[in-house]
């Protein structure tokens, strides 16, 4: 029998958590849920969740201190519930190590979709066999040899579009902030402020790659947080 996918949602609007459960549970879930920061973080470590899902405006406490915790100790996947509209949050949220987010109001297909980039992700690196070749739609990437083709023409990229390219696919389907990107690619001294460069290079890698910037099909802006790859086959 396949196992069970064990949820723990952390979330005190009531109707929402009723909502999440639901749909997860139709879909072959087990699911727990606790409706204030600390039982949420009781319940991590006694139910040891596969994944978990967060509302950062909890009664008791807020749930990024709830990410700063479980990150000191642990890797389980976490996605971030968000009503807040402050790009703020949901970048902390996710520099402490939230591996996605959110956003209230959402549907079962993104919620499931989020799920199951997360734990796809987490399964990876723990196996430590991240794919060196993905493909999405028209678009091939092949890290190995260095070549990326779109509907099977070699595209030419800088070594710096390559490396962002690169970077967002091994992260596709998730969210990645400008500062995880700009600290992967130029390093940690890179200042955060200035965001320019990278905007400059991910201009350029749209009009290499998408076909029509009024309609993107592979690299997607999250406004305020940072940039997202479509989920790769
Ligand atoms: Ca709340």
């Amino acid at each position: 029998m396949k196992q069970k996918l064990n949820v723990l949602i952390i979330e005190d609007e009531k109707s929402i958590c009723d909502f999440i459960s639901t749909c997860l549970t139709a879909h072959d879930c087990r699911v727990t849920t606790a409706h204030t920061g600390k039982s949420g973080l009781s319940l991590i470590t006694s139910q040891c969740p596969d994944i978990i899902l967060l509302d950062l405006g909890l009664p008791d406490m807020d749930g990024v201190e709830i990410i700063r915790q479980l990150r000191s100790w642990s890797a389980t996947p976490l996605i971030v519930i968000s009503a807040r509209t402050q790009e703020a949050d949901k970048v902390a949220a996710l520099d402490l190590g939230a591996d996605d987010y959110i956003t209230k109001p959402f549907g079962t297909s993104e919620l499931l979709a989020r799920i199951r980039t997360a734990m796809r992700h987490s399964r990876r690196m723990t196996a430590s066999e991240a794919p060196r070749i993905f493909h999405c739609r028209d678009l091939t990437i092949d890290v190995d040899r260095h070549r990326v083709t779109l509907k099977g023409q070699d595209v030419h990229l800088t070594q710096i579009e390559f490396k962002i390219v690169v970077f967002l696919a091994e992260n596709n389907g998730r969210v990645v902030t400008y500062d995880a990107i700009m600290s992967h690619i130029w390093g940690p001294y890179a200042g955060s402020d200035n965001n320019r460069i990278l905007r400059v290079n991910m201009a350029n890698i749209r009009r290499k790659l998408e076909e029509n910037p009024a309609e993107l099909q592979y690299f997607f802006t999250e406004i305020g947080i940072g940039y997202r790859m479509a989920e790769a086959e």
